[in-house]
Protein backbone atom coordinates (compact mmCIF):
# COMPACT_ATOMS: atom_id res chain seq x y z
CA UNK A 1 0.00 0.00 0.00
CA UNK A 2 1.33 3.24 -0.71
CA UNK A 3 1.01 7.10 1.06
CA UNK A 4 -2.46 7.32 0.47
CA UNK A 5 -3.76 4.16 1.72
CA UNK A 6 -0.97 4.67 5.25
CA UNK A 7 -3.05 7.90 5.41
CA UNK A 8 -6.43 6.73 5.05
CA UNK A 9 -5.80 3.73 7.60
CA UNK A 10 -4.01 6.43 10.29
CA UNK A 11 -7.31 8.60 9.69
CA UNK A 12 -9.71 5.76 10.25
CA UNK A 13 -7.73 4.71 13.50
CA UNK A 14 -7.57 7.92 14.66
CA UNK A 15 -11.61 8.14 14.12
CA UNK A 16 -12.35 4.99 15.82
CA UNK A 17 -9.94 5.33 18.45
CA UNK A 18 -12.05 8.07 21.34
CA UNK A 19 -15.19 5.29 20.53
CA UNK A 20 -12.45 2.22 21.75
CA UNK A 21 -13.15 2.42 25.58
CA UNK A 22 -16.78 3.04 25.37
CA UNK A 23 -16.42 -0.33 22.78
CA UNK A 24 -14.45 -2.04 25.17
CA UNK A 25 -16.48 -1.78 28.64
CA UNK A 26 -19.31 -2.28 26.85
CA UNK A 27 -17.99 -5.77 25.09
CA UNK A 28 -16.77 -6.40 28.18
CA UNK A 29 -19.97 -6.31 29.90
CA UNK A 30 -21.78 -7.68 27.19
CA UNK A 31 -19.73 -10.42 25.93
CA UNK A 32 -17.39 -11.06 29.05
CA UNK A 33 -14.50 -10.87 27.04
CA UNK A 34 -10.80 -9.56 28.25
CA UNK A 35 -10.30 -5.68 27.13
CA UNK A 36 -7.04 -6.83 25.14
CA UNK A 37 -8.97 -9.06 22.81
CA UNK A 38 -11.67 -5.95 22.05
CA UNK A 39 -8.73 -3.93 21.63
CA UNK A 40 -7.21 -6.35 19.37
CA UNK A 41 -10.48 -6.37 17.12
CA UNK A 42 -11.13 -2.36 17.33
CA UNK A 43 -7.93 -2.14 15.82
CA UNK A 44 -8.77 -4.41 12.85
CA UNK A 45 -12.08 -3.12 12.19
CA UNK A 46 -10.37 0.28 11.91
CA UNK A 47 -7.92 -1.18 9.48
CA UNK A 48 -10.84 -2.65 6.98
CA UNK A 49 -12.78 0.68 7.71
CA UNK A 50 -9.63 2.97 6.45
CA UNK A 51 -8.68 0.41 3.72
CA UNK A 52 -12.37 1.06 2.21
CA UNK A 53 -11.67 4.76 2.86
CA UNK A 54 -8.33 4.63 0.90
CA UNK A 55 -10.03 2.67 -1.92
CA UNK A 56 -12.86 4.89 -2.44
CA UNK A 57 -10.66 7.67 -2.14
CA UNK A 58 -8.22 6.51 -5.22
CA UNK A 59 -11.43 5.72 -7.77
CA UNK A 60 -12.41 8.90 -7.39
CA UNK A 61 -8.83 10.47 -8.14
CA UNK A 62 -8.81 7.60 -11.11
CA UNK A 63 -11.98 9.40 -12.46
CA UNK A 64 -10.75 12.64 -12.58
CA UNK A 65 -7.81 12.16 -13.75
CA UNK A 66 -9.30 10.29 -17.41
CA UNK A 67 -12.01 13.31 -17.22
CA UNK A 68 -8.70 15.64 -18.08
CA UNK A 69 -7.26 13.61 -20.73
CA UNK A 70 -10.79 13.58 -22.27
CA UNK A 71 -11.28 17.29 -21.08
CA UNK A 72 -8.45 18.22 -23.27
CA UNK A 73 -8.69 15.93 -26.09
CA UNK A 74 -12.37 17.04 -26.71
CA UNK A 75 -11.09 20.38 -26.79
CA UNK A 76 -8.35 20.22 -28.77
CA UNK A 77 -5.89 22.49 -27.31
CA UNK A 78 -3.72 22.34 -24.43
CA UNK A 79 -4.38 25.14 -21.61
CA UNK A 80 -0.83 25.36 -19.25
CA UNK A 81 -2.72 26.55 -16.40
CA UNK A 82 -5.56 24.31 -16.32
CA UNK A 83 -3.29 21.36 -16.85
CA UNK A 84 -1.32 22.49 -13.60
CA UNK A 85 -4.67 22.44 -11.63
CA UNK A 86 -5.77 19.64 -13.02
CA UNK A 87 -2.30 17.55 -12.11
CA UNK A 88 -2.23 19.38 -8.16
CA UNK A 89 -5.61 18.08 -7.68
CA UNK A 90 -4.39 14.46 -8.57
CA UNK A 91 -1.29 15.00 -6.87
CA UNK A 92 -2.93 12.17 -4.27
CA UNK A 93 -1.72 9.24 -6.42
CA UNK A 94 1.58 9.26 -8.25
CA UNK A 95 0.68 6.45 -10.93
CA UNK A 96 -2.27 8.39 -11.73
CA UNK A 97 -0.04 11.55 -12.44
CA UNK A 98 2.75 9.45 -14.41
CA UNK A 99 -0.51 8.05 -16.10
CA UNK A 100 -1.99 11.38 -16.77
CA UNK A 101 1.50 12.87 -17.49
CA UNK A 102 2.70 10.38 -20.25
CA UNK A 103 -1.08 10.91 -21.54
CA UNK A 104 -0.75 14.51 -21.89
CA UNK A 105 2.98 14.58 -23.47
CA UNK A 106 2.05 11.91 -26.12
CA UNK A 107 -0.80 14.12 -26.55
CA UNK A 108 1.30 17.21 -26.54
CA UNK A 109 4.09 15.57 -29.00
CA UNK A 110 1.17 15.06 -30.99
CA UNK A 111 -0.70 18.29 -31.44
CA UNK A 112 2.85 19.70 -31.64
CA UNK A 113 3.54 17.64 -34.28
CA UNK A 114 0.30 18.04 -36.07
CA UNK A 115 1.15 21.68 -36.18
CA UNK A 116 4.38 21.16 -36.98
CA UNK A 117 3.00 19.09 -40.30
CA UNK A 118 0.66 21.81 -41.05
CA UNK A 119 2.64 24.88 -40.76
CA UNK A 120 5.85 22.93 -42.61
CA UNK A 121 3.05 22.22 -45.33
CA UNK A 122 0.99 25.96 -45.31
CA UNK A 123 5.34 26.88 -46.04
CA UNK A 124 5.65 24.03 -48.81
CA UNK A 125 2.60 25.56 -50.18
CA UNK A 126 3.25 28.94 -49.75
CA UNK A 127 6.98 28.90 -50.72
CA UNK A 128 5.97 26.27 -53.90
CA UNK A 129 3.53 28.89 -55.16
CA UNK A 130 5.98 31.65 -54.58
CA UNK A 131 9.17 29.48 -56.63
CA UNK A 132 6.43 28.39 -59.51
CA UNK A 133 5.48 32.27 -59.93
CA UNK A 134 8.97 33.54 -60.27
CA UNK A 135 10.22 30.61 -62.39
CA UNK A 136 6.64 31.76 -64.26
CA UNK A 137 8.61 34.92 -64.77
CA UNK A 138 11.85 34.05 -65.55
CA UNK A 139 10.44 32.38 -67.88
CA UNK A 140 8.13 34.79 -69.50
CA UNK A 141 11.40 37.40 -69.36
CA UNK A 142 13.76 34.47 -70.81
CA UNK A 143 11.56 34.35 -73.72
CA UNK A 144 11.12 38.09 -74.33
CA UNK A 145 15.07 38.32 -73.63
CA UNK A 146 15.09 35.51 -76.69
CA UNK A 147 12.78 37.64 -78.85
CA UNK A 148 14.50 40.94 -78.48
CA UNK A 149 17.89 39.22 -79.06
CA UNK A 150 16.83 37.79 -82.11
CA UNK A 151 14.64 40.84 -83.45
CA UNK A 152 18.27 42.46 -82.94
CA UNK A 153 20.13 40.05 -84.44
CA UNK A 154 17.21 40.22 -88.05
CA UNK A 155 17.39 43.57 -87.41
CA UNK A 156 21.24 44.28 -87.52
CA UNK A 157 21.05 41.55 -90.36
CA UNK A 158 19.01 43.83 -92.59
CA UNK A 159 20.89 46.76 -91.55
CA UNK A 160 23.91 44.96 -92.76
CA UNK A 161 22.92 43.75 -95.96
CA UNK A 162 21.01 46.87 -96.73
CA UNK A 163 22.74 48.46 -99.89
CA UNK A 164 22.43 52.16 -98.68
CA UNK A 165 24.43 53.08 -96.11
CA UNK A 166 22.40 53.71 -92.64
CA UNK A 167 23.98 55.83 -90.07
CA UNK A 168 22.18 56.40 -86.55
CA UNK A 169 23.38 59.41 -84.16
CA UNK A 170 21.74 59.71 -80.81
CA UNK A 171 20.83 63.51 -79.92
CA UNK A 172 24.59 64.34 -78.81
CA UNK A 173 25.30 63.32 -82.56
CA UNK A 174 27.21 60.60 -81.63
CA UNK A 175 27.25 57.31 -83.84
CA UNK A 176 25.67 54.36 -82.33
CA UNK A 177 25.52 51.96 -85.45
CA UNK A 178 26.92 52.36 -89.24
CA UNK A 179 26.49 49.40 -91.58
CA UNK A 180 29.15 48.21 -94.04
CA UNK A 181 27.31 50.41 -96.67
CA UNK A 182 27.96 53.31 -95.16
CA UNK A 183 31.30 52.63 -94.17
CA UNK A 184 31.97 52.27 -97.43
CA UNK A 185 30.60 55.41 -98.75
CA UNK A 186 31.79 57.34 -96.34
CA UNK A 187 34.98 56.42 -96.55
CA UNK A 188 35.44 55.26 -92.71
CA UNK A 189 35.59 52.62 -90.28
CA UNK A 190 32.75 51.86 -88.02
CA UNK A 191 35.38 51.41 -85.22
CA UNK A 192 36.65 54.87 -85.24
CA UNK A 193 32.77 56.89 -85.76
CA UNK A 194 31.08 54.90 -82.90
CA UNK A 195 30.94 57.37 -79.91
CA UNK A 196 32.27 59.71 -82.23
CA UNK A 197 30.58 62.54 -84.28
CA UNK A 198 30.20 61.89 -87.91
CA UNK A 199 32.16 64.80 -88.84
CA UNK A 200 34.59 64.58 -85.98
CA UNK A 201 38.38 64.35 -87.66
CA UNK A 202 36.46 64.57 -91.06
CA UNK A 203 39.38 65.55 -93.37
CA UNK A 204 38.93 68.51 -94.80
CA UNK A 205 38.92 66.97 -98.40
CA UNK A 206 36.83 64.18 -97.53
CA UNK A 207 33.77 66.36 -96.76
CA UNK A 208 33.79 68.77 -99.24
CA UNK A 209 30.17 70.42 -98.40
CA UNK A 210 27.02 69.72 -97.32
CA UNK A 211 24.91 70.53 -99.96
CA UNK A 212 22.89 74.08 -99.08
CA UNK A 213 19.52 72.90 -101.37
CA UNK A 214 17.64 70.13 -99.06
CA UNK A 215 14.86 69.09 -101.26
CA UNK A 216 11.14 69.24 -100.19
CA UNK A 217 11.17 65.44 -99.08
CA UNK A 218 14.09 67.12 -96.63
CA UNK A 219 17.01 64.93 -98.63
CA UNK A 220 20.18 66.57 -98.98
CA UNK A 221 23.37 66.05 -101.10
CA UNK A 222 26.41 65.42 -99.84
CA UNK A 223 29.24 65.67 -101.96
CA UNK A 224 32.13 63.62 -100.78
CA UNK A 225 36.08 63.33 -102.18
CA UNK A 226 36.36 59.87 -102.74
CA UNK A 227 40.24 60.36 -103.16
CA UNK A 228 39.95 58.92 -106.52
CA UNK A 229 39.46 61.22 -109.48
CA UNK A 230 35.81 61.50 -109.35
CA UNK A 231 33.61 63.16 -106.19
CA UNK A 232 30.97 61.04 -104.52
CA UNK A 233 27.43 62.28 -104.44
CA UNK A 234 25.75 60.80 -101.39
CA UNK A 235 22.32 61.54 -100.84
CA UNK A 236 20.88 61.19 -97.12
CA UNK A 237 17.58 61.01 -96.09
CA UNK A 238 17.14 61.65 -92.17
CA UNK A 239 14.09 61.15 -90.05
CA UNK A 240 14.06 61.77 -86.46
CA UNK A 241 13.90 59.04 -83.70
CA UNK A 242 11.40 60.43 -80.93
CA UNK A 243 10.61 58.04 -77.86
CA UNK A 244 7.53 57.50 -76.59
CA UNK A 245 7.32 61.14 -74.58
CA UNK A 246 7.66 62.30 -77.81
CA UNK A 247 11.46 63.93 -77.27
CA UNK A 248 14.06 63.14 -79.94
CA UNK A 249 16.35 60.53 -78.61
CA UNK A 250 18.36 60.35 -81.94
CA UNK A 251 18.53 60.36 -86.07
CA UNK A 252 18.51 57.71 -88.83
CA UNK A 253 20.21 58.76 -91.60
CA UNK A 254 20.16 56.64 -95.04
CA UNK A 255 22.61 57.24 -97.45
CA UNK A 256 22.30 56.41 -101.21
CA UNK A 257 25.21 56.91 -103.81
CA UNK A 258 23.58 59.08 -106.12
CA UNK A 259 27.11 60.16 -108.24
CA UNK A 260 25.76 58.27 -111.42
CA UNK A 261 22.41 59.71 -111.11
CA UNK A 262 24.09 63.22 -110.92
CA UNK A 263 26.20 62.31 -114.04
CA UNK A 264 23.53 60.99 -116.21
CA UNK A 265 21.80 64.24 -114.54
CA UNK A 266 24.03 66.97 -115.52
CA UNK A 267 24.62 64.97 -118.66
CA UNK A 268 21.22 65.68 -120.05
CA UNK A 269 20.99 68.82 -118.85
CA UNK A 270 24.19 69.48 -120.64
CA UNK A 271 22.91 68.10 -124.06
CA UNK A 272 19.40 70.23 -123.38
CA UNK A 273 21.85 73.16 -122.87
CA UNK A 274 24.01 72.41 -126.04
CA UNK A 275 20.52 71.79 -128.07
CA UNK A 276 18.80 74.93 -126.97
CA UNK A 277 21.96 76.46 -127.31
CA UNK A 278 21.62 75.58 -130.82
CA UNK A 279 18.46 76.68 -131.31
CA UNK A 280 18.48 80.06 -130.43
CA UNK A 281 20.15 81.23 -133.30
CA UNK A 282 18.30 79.47 -135.99
CA UNK A 283 15.11 80.51 -133.82
CA UNK A 284 16.44 84.32 -133.77
CA UNK A 285 16.94 84.17 -137.33
CA UNK A 286 13.60 83.33 -138.35
CA UNK A 287 11.65 85.41 -135.77
CA UNK A 288 13.48 88.65 -137.83
CA UNK A 289 12.73 87.11 -141.00
CA UNK A 290 9.28 87.07 -140.31
CA UNK A 291 8.82 90.46 -138.85
CA UNK A 292 10.61 91.76 -141.83
CA UNK A 293 8.05 89.37 -143.94
CA UNK A 294 5.04 91.30 -141.58
CA UNK A 295 6.30 94.69 -141.83
CA UNK A 296 5.92 94.12 -145.76
CA UNK A 297 9.21 94.91 -146.72
CA UNK A 298 9.51 92.38 -148.93
CA UNK A 299 6.64 92.80 -150.78
CA UNK A 300 2.79 93.34 -149.79
CA UNK A 301 1.17 90.32 -147.92
CA UNK A 302 -2.09 89.04 -148.59
CA UNK A 303 -4.46 89.22 -145.41
CA UNK A 304 -4.48 85.14 -145.44
CA UNK A 305 -0.20 85.44 -145.19
CA UNK A 306 -0.49 88.08 -143.00
CA UNK A 307 -3.09 85.65 -140.67
CA UNK A 308 -0.58 82.37 -141.20
CA UNK A 309 2.65 84.73 -140.62
CA UNK A 310 1.46 85.93 -137.50
CA UNK A 311 0.53 82.81 -136.42
CA UNK A 312 3.72 81.14 -136.90
CA UNK A 313 5.46 84.10 -135.14
CA UNK A 314 3.28 83.61 -132.02
CA UNK A 315 4.58 79.97 -132.21
CA UNK A 316 7.80 80.74 -132.59
CA UNK A 317 7.97 83.12 -129.69
CA UNK A 318 6.61 80.83 -127.20
CA UNK A 319 9.31 78.22 -128.88
CA UNK A 320 11.93 80.94 -128.60
CA UNK A 321 10.27 81.47 -124.64
CA UNK A 322 10.96 77.52 -124.22
CA UNK A 323 14.21 77.26 -125.76
CA UNK A 324 15.44 80.74 -123.30
CA UNK A 325 13.56 78.97 -120.00
CA UNK A 326 15.74 75.28 -120.49
CA UNK A 327 18.78 77.23 -121.17
CA UNK A 328 18.28 79.39 -118.07
CA UNK A 329 17.06 76.06 -116.06
CA UNK A 330 20.03 74.20 -117.13
CA UNK A 331 22.13 76.46 -116.46
CA UNK A 332 20.83 77.12 -112.79
CA UNK A 333 21.02 73.37 -112.25
CA UNK A 334 24.49 73.25 -113.34
CA UNK A 335 25.15 76.17 -111.09
CA UNK A 336 26.25 77.63 -114.24
CA UNK A 337 24.40 80.88 -114.63
CA UNK A 338 26.51 84.29 -113.98
CA UNK A 339 25.19 86.59 -111.99
CA UNK A 340 25.97 90.37 -111.68
CA UNK A 341 25.08 91.83 -108.24
CA UNK A 342 24.00 95.56 -108.00
CA UNK A 343 22.73 97.54 -105.55
CA UNK A 344 19.26 98.42 -106.86
CA UNK A 345 16.19 99.76 -105.27
CA UNK A 346 13.50 97.11 -105.45
CA UNK A 347 10.75 99.88 -106.46
CA UNK A 348 13.02 100.46 -109.18
CA UNK A 349 12.41 96.66 -110.44
CA UNK A 350 8.60 96.35 -109.59
CA UNK A 351 8.23 99.95 -111.88
CA UNK A 352 9.90 98.41 -114.86
CA UNK A 353 8.03 94.47 -114.74
CA UNK A 354 4.83 97.00 -114.29
CA UNK A 355 5.60 99.24 -117.27
CA UNK A 356 6.82 96.00 -119.82
CA UNK A 357 3.58 94.56 -118.68
CA UNK A 358 1.61 97.77 -118.71
CA UNK A 359 -0.16 96.77 -122.35
CA UNK A 360 -1.23 93.73 -121.17
CA UNK A 361 -2.72 94.68 -117.60
CA UNK A 362 -4.29 97.32 -119.50
CA UNK A 363 -6.19 95.34 -121.92
CA UNK A 364 -7.17 92.25 -119.74
CA UNK A 365 -8.56 95.54 -117.35
CA UNK A 366 -6.45 94.25 -114.44
CA UNK A 367 -5.33 96.87 -111.86
CA UNK A 368 -1.65 96.95 -110.44
CA UNK A 369 -1.10 97.82 -106.76
CA UNK A 370 1.99 98.53 -105.93
CA UNK A 371 2.77 98.63 -101.72
CA UNK A 372 6.91 98.73 -101.78
CA UNK A 373 7.42 100.29 -98.16
CA UNK A 374 9.18 103.28 -98.00
CA UNK A 375 12.65 104.17 -97.37
CA UNK A 376 13.58 100.60 -97.92
CA UNK A 377 17.23 100.04 -98.46
CA UNK A 378 18.86 99.33 -101.58
CA UNK A 379 19.91 95.86 -101.77
CA UNK A 380 22.61 93.81 -103.54
CA UNK A 381 21.02 91.64 -106.55
CA UNK A 382 21.31 90.83 -110.09
CA UNK A 383 18.41 93.03 -111.16
CA UNK A 384 17.63 91.13 -114.67
CA UNK A 385 17.76 88.11 -112.44
CA UNK A 386 14.60 90.01 -110.01
CA UNK A 387 13.32 91.03 -112.72
CA UNK A 388 12.80 87.46 -114.68
CA UNK A 389 11.45 86.26 -110.91
CA UNK A 390 8.87 89.26 -111.04
CA UNK A 391 7.92 88.97 -114.70
CA UNK A 392 7.53 85.18 -114.01
CA UNK A 393 4.90 85.61 -111.12
CA UNK A 394 3.43 88.64 -111.92
CA UNK A 395 2.61 86.98 -115.85
CA UNK A 396 0.97 84.23 -114.59
CA UNK A 397 -0.80 86.24 -112.31
CA UNK A 398 -2.58 88.36 -114.98
CA UNK A 399 -2.85 84.69 -116.54
CA UNK A 400 -4.63 83.36 -114.04
CA UNK A 401 -7.22 86.13 -112.80
CA UNK A 402 -10.30 87.52 -114.56
CA UNK A 403 -10.91 90.98 -116.11
CA UNK A 404 -11.52 93.90 -113.27
CA UNK A 405 -9.19 91.66 -110.51
CA UNK A 406 -6.30 93.53 -108.91
CA UNK A 407 -2.42 92.51 -108.43
CA UNK A 408 -0.95 93.78 -105.64
CA UNK A 409 3.03 93.69 -105.00
CA UNK A 410 4.65 94.20 -102.09
CA UNK A 411 7.97 94.65 -100.61
CA UNK A 412 9.13 94.80 -96.95
CA UNK A 413 11.39 94.49 -94.77
CA UNK A 414 10.65 90.60 -93.88
CA UNK A 415 10.51 88.33 -90.37
CA UNK A 416 13.52 86.54 -90.71
CA UNK A 417 16.98 88.69 -89.99
CA UNK A 418 18.79 90.29 -92.81
CA UNK A 419 16.05 89.43 -95.33
CA UNK A 420 13.55 91.51 -97.90
CA UNK A 421 10.15 90.03 -98.62
CA UNK A 422 8.69 90.74 -101.85
CA UNK A 423 4.67 89.16 -102.49
CA UNK A 424 2.73 89.40 -105.52
CA UNK A 425 -1.03 88.66 -104.83
CA UNK A 426 -3.71 88.30 -107.34
CA UNK A 427 -7.52 87.59 -107.34
CA UNK A 428 -7.98 85.21 -109.96
CA UNK A 429 -9.09 81.46 -110.07
CA UNK A 430 -6.40 80.06 -106.90
CA UNK A 431 -4.50 76.61 -107.19
CA UNK A 432 -6.12 73.57 -105.71
CA UNK A 433 -4.57 72.42 -102.31
CA UNK A 434 -3.52 69.25 -103.81
CA UNK A 435 -1.50 71.41 -106.50
CA UNK A 436 0.06 73.38 -104.43
CA UNK A 437 3.29 71.50 -103.58
CA UNK A 438 3.89 70.69 -107.05
CA UNK A 439 3.74 73.80 -109.26
CA UNK A 440 7.66 74.41 -108.24
CA UNK A 441 8.19 71.60 -109.78
CA UNK A 442 9.64 71.10 -113.87
CA UNK A 443 7.25 71.13 -116.29
CA UNK A 444 4.31 71.09 -113.84
CA UNK A 445 0.98 73.14 -114.34
CA UNK A 446 -1.76 72.79 -111.94
CA UNK A 447 -5.33 71.56 -113.05
CA UNK A 448 -6.57 74.95 -113.17
CA UNK A 449 -4.95 75.30 -116.50
CA UNK A 450 -7.98 74.74 -118.55
CA UNK A 451 -9.71 77.61 -116.56
CA UNK A 452 -6.91 79.88 -117.53
CA UNK A 453 -4.45 80.59 -119.91
CA UNK A 454 -3.29 77.75 -121.92
CA UNK A 455 0.30 79.17 -122.78
CA UNK A 456 2.97 78.54 -120.86
CA UNK A 457 5.81 75.79 -120.31
CA UNK A 458 5.48 75.09 -117.02
CA UNK A 459 9.10 76.22 -116.26
CA UNK A 460 8.20 79.88 -114.56
CA UNK A 461 7.94 79.02 -111.52
CA UNK A 462 11.17 76.18 -111.51
CA UNK A 463 12.96 79.19 -112.76
CA UNK A 464 11.96 81.82 -110.13
CA UNK A 465 13.12 79.42 -107.28
CA UNK A 466 16.03 78.61 -108.64
CA UNK A 467 16.44 82.29 -109.17
CA UNK A 468 15.37 83.99 -105.82
CA UNK A 469 17.70 80.38 -104.03
CA UNK A 470 20.75 81.99 -106.18
CA UNK A 471 19.81 85.20 -103.96
CA UNK A 472 19.68 83.56 -100.84
CA UNK A 473 16.45 83.65 -100.34
CA UNK A 474 13.55 81.42 -100.19
CA UNK A 475 10.10 81.25 -102.42
CA UNK A 476 6.43 80.08 -100.95
CA UNK A 477 2.73 79.96 -102.03
CA UNK A 478 -0.33 80.29 -100.58
CA UNK A 479 -3.63 80.07 -102.25
CA UNK A 480 -7.37 79.91 -102.28
CA UNK A 481 -9.72 78.43 -104.85
CA UNK A 482 -11.85 81.24 -106.15
CA UNK A 483 -10.48 83.44 -104.00
CA UNK A 484 -6.45 83.96 -104.81
CA UNK A 485 -3.10 83.75 -104.62
CA UNK A 486 -0.40 84.95 -102.73
CA UNK A 487 3.28 84.13 -103.87
CA UNK A 488 5.64 85.32 -101.72
CA UNK A 489 9.78 85.60 -101.82
CA UNK A 490 12.63 86.54 -99.58
CA UNK A 491 16.26 88.28 -100.93
CA UNK A 492 19.03 88.48 -98.63
CA UNK A 493 20.33 92.24 -97.87
CA UNK A 494 23.82 90.85 -97.44
CA UNK A 495 24.59 88.89 -100.97
CA UNK A 496 28.05 88.69 -102.03
CA UNK A 497 29.39 86.98 -105.21
CA UNK A 498 30.94 84.31 -102.98
CA UNK A 499 27.98 83.44 -101.44
CA UNK A 500 25.56 83.04 -104.16
CA UNK A 501 27.50 81.16 -105.93
CA UNK A 502 27.21 78.37 -102.62
P1 LIG B 1 3.46 78.11 -116.70
O1 LIG B 1 4.47 78.44 -117.73
O2 LIG B 1 2.56 77.01 -117.09
O3 LIG B 1 2.78 79.30 -116.17
P2 LIG B 1 4.66 78.05 -114.15
O4 LIG B 1 5.74 77.22 -113.61
O5 LIG B 1 4.90 79.50 -114.22
O6 LIG B 1 4.32 77.45 -115.54
O7 LIG B 1 3.35 77.80 -113.33
C1 LIG B 1 2.96 76.48 -113.04
C2 LIG B 1 1.46 76.37 -112.85
O8 LIG B 1 1.09 76.99 -111.63
C3 LIG B 1 0.65 77.12 -113.86
O9 LIG B 1 0.48 76.34 -115.02
C4 LIG B 1 -0.65 77.33 -113.13
O10 LIG B 1 -1.44 76.16 -113.20
C5 LIG B 1 -0.22 77.52 -111.69
N1 LIG B 1 -0.13 78.97 -111.31
C6 LIG B 1 0.98 79.71 -111.20
N2 LIG B 1 0.69 80.96 -110.79
C7 LIG B 1 -0.65 81.01 -110.62
C8 LIG B 1 -1.58 82.03 -110.18
N3 LIG B 1 -1.19 83.26 -109.86
N4 LIG B 1 -2.87 81.69 -110.11
C9 LIG B 1 -3.30 80.46 -110.41
N5 LIG B 1 -2.47 79.45 -110.83
C10 LIG B 1 -1.18 79.73 -110.93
Amino acid sequence: MHKITEISLTTASLLLLPVQPVWALTADKITGLSTNVVFIITIIVSIIFGLILARVAAENRQAKGRMLVTKTKNRGELNPNEILQELKGLSGSAKNQKKAAVALSSLLDEKVKEKVTSVRQELTDKYGKLVEEKSKVAAEAQKKFKKTLNEKKQTEAIVRSVAAGVVVVNNKGEVLLMNPAAEKLLNTKKEEKIGHSLTEDAREEQLISLAKTTSLDGETDIEIDSNEDTKKILRSSSAVIEDENGQTVGMVTVLNDITKQKELDNMKSQFLSNVTHELRNPIGAIKQSIAVILEGTAGELTEPQHKFLSNAKRNLDRLSALVDDILDLSKLEAKKMDITLKMTAISKIVDEVCETLDTWTKNKEIRIVKDVEKDLQEINVDPDRIIQVLMNIISNAIKFTPQDGTITIGAKLSEEKGKMAVSISDTGIGIAQDDLPKIFGKFQQAKNRSAGDKSGTGLGLTIAQELVELHGGKISVDSEEGKGTTFTFTLSMNLTEESSAK
